[in-house]
């Protein structure tokens, strides 16, 4: 039945050694079947048939591999939004909310007309949940890969965004032309040596250029940084999330490009996690 398939796979992840086996096999059984939480409680003494188990044990089978169940699933919330995931993107963290909180705390009126600008966008979650505060906003999503433009148009199109923001395949800013109130990125910033310690979740199943930040992580941000006076308006702003310890070196790099109003919001973890700045008119 239901509960006992249920416990059988949270002690097969429990064994294999991932932290929250409960939760994990609650979530894959309930994709598995396709059945809400409140469904699974309701039916925990329901009689599951051969492929209906083959199913969940599959699904447990790739959480054992360390695939994070949000790849499962296929899917991530993000800003309480729901975004499909693709190999081609990383899966989105929620540290990374953070950075759509400095670019609300940024705007004095919410109904304006802005522009903004994602370099890097991967699902397109950070432009997506800033357009869906900003109601007369639009933006542009800029990702080296074409299969992750193609999964960013499409969480667009599912939450209704797909008016106001378009997706291309580019390199950073180079070639845009029009200019922008807004830009936010959240670039690979992972030091090439420290890639290979992280999580396997991290390692196997995020994209590796969607980490690797060359020899100190901050490669993306020095060509970024370079190129960012030709894609803001006058007085426009940055907003970059950064990875731990990153700040003081972000903030550098845009001082010394001559931006003003610097500063560092911190994520829930208390971590520096997103450094802005000004293009000073
Ligand atoms: N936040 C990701 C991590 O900690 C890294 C993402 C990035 O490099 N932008 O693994």
């Amino acid at each position: 039945m239901l509960r006992e398939v249920m416990r059988h796979a949270e002690g097969l992840l429990r064994e294999a050694g991932i932290d929250t086996p409960e939760l994990d096999a609650r979530l894959l059984t309930g994709a598995a079947l396709g059945m809400t939480r409140e469904h699974m409680l309701i039916h925990a003494t329901a009689r599951l048939n051969q492929p209906q188990v083959a199913r969940v044990l599959g699904f447990v089978a790739r959480r054992v591999g360390r695939e994070p169940v949000s790849r499962i699933l296929g899917r991530r919330e993000f800003w309480s939004l729901d975004f499909t995931l693709s190999p081609a993107t990383l899966d989105p963290r929620p540290d990374s909310e953070t950075v759509v909180e400095e670019a609300l705390a940024g705007v004095a009126d919410r109904q304006a007309s802005l522009s903004v600008l994602d370099l890097g966008t991967g699902t397109g979650c950070l432009l997506l949940a800033v357009l869906s505060e900003l109601p007369k906003a639009t933006g542009l999503g800029i990702d080296r890969s074409e299969e992750a433009v193609e999964t960013a148009r499409a969480n667009a199109r599912r939450l209704g965004l797909g008016q106001r923001a378009r997706f291309s395949t580019g390199d950073w800013a180079s070639g845009i032309e029009d200019r922008f109130d807004l830009v936010i990125s959240n670039p690979p910033y992972i030091p090439d040596a420290d890639i290979e310690a992280l999580a396997p979740e991290v390692t196997r199943f995020d994209p590796p250029a969607a980490l690797a930040g060359g020899p100190d992580g901050l490669d993306a941000y020095r060509t970024i940084v370079a190129q960012l006076p030709g894609v803001l308006k006058p007085g426009g702003r940055i907003i970059f999330e950064v990875g731990f310890g990153q700040s003081a070196d972000v903030s550098a790099l845009l001082r010394a490009a001559g931006f003003g109003r610097i500063g560092v919001r911190k994520d829930l973890g208390g971590v520096e996690r997103v450094v802005f700045g000004h293009l000073d008119a």
